[in-house]
């Protein structure tokens, strides 16, 4: 089989790899750059809750 190769490109760095069981990071070419868009991915949701705290009655005075 040296046809039907599945060739994707990995969303973090561009580079294209296989997209076979051989590669347990896909669609990234590595574990390094599954790391990094993980990493991405926990930041945003870390910063959309404290973008949604804009209702004033919600958010306590500053009363220190
Ligand atoms: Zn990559």
């Amino acid at each position: 089989m040296s046809r039907g190769v599945t060739r994707v490109r990995c969303p973090q760095c561009g580079v294209e790899s296989e997209w076979n069981a051989a590669n347990p990071f896909r669609p990234f070419c590595s574990e390094r750059c599954k790391l990094i868009d993980l990493g991405a991915w926990a930041s945003e949701s870390y910063r959309v809750p404290v973008q949604e705290t804009k209702d004033p009655l919600s958010a306590p005075p500053p009363d220190e």
